[in-house]
């Protein structure tokens, strides 16, 4: 088999690795850089730009500089995510026709996958020029908590790549699989994941190699950026103090503060005091202003301590819904270049009451990963199961608006699941299938992630066609749902794509969600039960007063009849005691009919 890479397609920085001569190693870019910015720029004239060259022109260029385009990747425009982008991208983000979130450069529409593209595109060419040979087949990799159109998004970009995208997998998943975990018999780990724009913390099992995350938590608005804004925030009020100017809507002399904030942050990670200095920021009557400034390591951590706390708080999170104590953890792996950050390892340090485990350089440690699972794939690597979770769960809508579950949240991936359903009226032509996720009973409240109807079932009563609903996820936690008629063999199927992203904020959301509103769930499943309840009755008491009506007295069918409306209506009611009554009523008329029906044989 050919060479396979591994693509860390991270949110502001991409590496690319391949596994050599018995180790992964890193591929630099064609400038020698190991990571590059997945940044790309469209300039006036037609070029386009990736990577360093792209960030290097931002400043001048703004509005044609695309970045943190993962955050789009397979999300509506609508998505609370994109649109808390919307507020700060310097760039246009418009909506494709399917609502899905794209950016608009010179009247021209990308897709976020396109955008993708073109930076895994420029990784495949340094991977090509690095082995001296054509590369095709890829490992890339995603948040654990990426779901299924965010994952598909992800393919796509490969293909549109030119990519043969072998497996989708989670980023600390590769980040274990490059600090070698999993060699070792069984164990518990974190992976503490601080990068430019986002914070991720998880925690996985392993046992005889096969991993499996068991909680993830983490704040998609949380990275580097922050820490250089704060610094930013920082500068500009020295400045003001000093010159009584206003920089902030100073778009180059802002870039170069961020560019000079980034700069310092990343020296006072291994020095303790540095000089910003930057010269001609800005002019005025009195002649040109410099800035010039001392920081020390201790200030930068000072003004960020509540940003780490906020990540431990996660942890702490993360810790507890997996179900164990920290101190069950038995390895911490540090991912992300804001690790390298020393308050930062000192506050993972302390939480977890052991030295993060630093082997990897944090940068790198998911490219590495995914390049070991091309060589696991590609056979060069012995076989290490990988092993995610589902993080909603998936079902269907079943009558009465109700959800379903087939995969419960959680549950391991790949993995499949078979359950049959019915029809739900007399001579049903078809069967819709709604495809959900989430944790709430009634369908409504969740996310639909997809519809189709199986044709062509044969007239029958309700209860009696057999439909086999399959739901299976593949290793890269795509779904597949297919629906068939048992007695006709009819069938159809979907792969998913999901009609909204679902961010970790999301998933949390909707678990607090499916939380808070278990009272109001539980009067609707209720309500839900009843009317099922009452519909089969009224259905039933229809079919058998039809048979008996001649052995019942007028007085008797004016009663049944009464009752039967008054269900009918109660039916359509949400009031649990009005459905309640009828029922009991309903259940006196169906009993009389009984009565009268074998009235001869007693
Ligand atoms: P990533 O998204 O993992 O590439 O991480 C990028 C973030 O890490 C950016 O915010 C960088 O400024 C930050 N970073 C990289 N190197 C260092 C360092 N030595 N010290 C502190 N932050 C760093």
């Amino acid at each position: 088999m050919d060479k396979v890479i591994g693509i860390d397609l991270g949110t502001t920085n991409s590496c690319v690795a391949i596994y050599e001569g018995g180790t992964a190693q890193v591929i630099p870019n064609t400038e020698g850089s190991r990571t590059t910015p997945s940044m790309v720029a469209f300039t006036p004239d037609g070029q386009r730009l990736v990577g360093s060259i792209a960030k290097r022109q931002a400043v001048a260029n703004p509005q044609s500089t695309v970045f943190a385009a993962k955050r789009m990747i397979g999300r509506k425009l609508k998505s609370p995510e994109v649109q808390r982008m919307q507020l700060t991208a310097p760039y246009k983000i418009a909506a494709a026709d399917n609502g899905d979130a794209g950016v608009v450069v010179h009247g021209r529409r990308y897709s976020p996958q396109e955008i993708g593209a073109f930076v895994l595109r420029q990784l495949r060419d340094a991977a090509q020029e690095y082995l001296e040979q054509n590369v095709a087949d890829a490992v890339i990799t995603v948040p654990a908590y990426f779901d299924d159109a965010q994952r598909q998004a992800t393919r796509d970009a490969g293909r549109l790549a030119g990519l043969n995208v072998l497996r989708v997998i989670n980023e600390p998943t590769a980040a274990a699989l490059a600090y070698g975990i999993g060699a070792e018999a069984s164990g518990t780990i974190a992976v503490y994941d601080l990068g430019g724009g986002t914070f991720d913390i998880s925690i996985m099992d392993f046992s005889q190699g096969v991993f499996q995350v068991k909680a993830t938590h983490g704040d998609t608005f949380l990275g580097g950026e922050d820490v250089d804004a704060r610094l930013v925030d920082l500068l500009m009020d020295d400045f003001g103090r000093e010159t009584g100017l206003d920089l902030h809507n100073d778009p180059v002399a802002l870039q170069r503060m961020r560019d000079a904030a980034e700069r310092a942050k990343m020296e006072l990670s291994s020095i303790e005091e540095t000089e910003i200095s930057l010269p001609f920021l800005t002019a005025d009557t009195s002649g040109p202003k410099h800035l010039r400034r001392v920081l020390t390591r201790n200030e930068l951590e000072g003004l960020v301590q509540d940003l780490i706390e906020s990540t431990i708080e996660h942890c702490r999170d993360a810790v507890s819904a997996a179900g164990i104590g920290v101190e069950q953890i038995t390895d911490v792996l540090l991912v992300g270049g804001m690790t390298k950050m020393p308050a930062v390892q000192r506050a993972v340090a302390n939480f977890f009451g052991r030295q993060p485990n630093r082997s990897v350089n944090p940068d790198e440690a998911v490219a590495v990963g995914a390049a070991i699972q091309g060589a696991i794939l590609s056979g060069d690597v012995g076989e290490v199961v990988l092993l995610d979770v589902v993080p909603l769960s998936l079902g269907i809508e079943t009558s009465g608006g109700m959800m379903t579950k087939l995969i419960q949240r959680n549950a391991t991936v790949p993995c499949s699941l078979t359950e049959v359903f019915t029809t739900s009226d007399d001579y049903q032509p078809l069967v819709n299938i709604h495809v959900l996720q989430g944790e709430r009973p009634l369908a409504v409240d969740n996310t639909s992630l997809a519809r189709f109807e199986l044709v062509g079932i044969p007239p029958a009563l309700r209860g009696v066609p057999k439909i086999e609903v399959v739901f299976n996820i593949d290793a890269n936690g795509i779904l597949s749902v297919s629906a068939r008629d048992l007695g006709t063999k009819r069938e159809q199927q979907v792969r998913v794509r999901a009609t909204s992203g679902l961010t970790e904020a999301n998933i949390e959301r909707i678990l607090a969600e499916a939380e808070q509103f278990q009272d109001a769930d539980r009067v609707n499943v209720e309500l839900q039960e009843l009317r099922r309840r009452i519909q089969g009755l009224i259905y039933t008491t229809e079919r058998s007063l039809a048979e008996s009506a001649n052995y019942l007295t007028e007085t008797e069918l004016g009663q049944i009849r009464m009752d039967l409306e008054v269900a009918r209506r109660a039916a359509d009611a949400a009031d649990v005691q009005l459905i309640q009554n009828a029922l009991r009523e309903l259940e006196k008329s169906a009993f009389r009919i009984t009565e009268v029906m074998y009235r001869d044989f007693t």
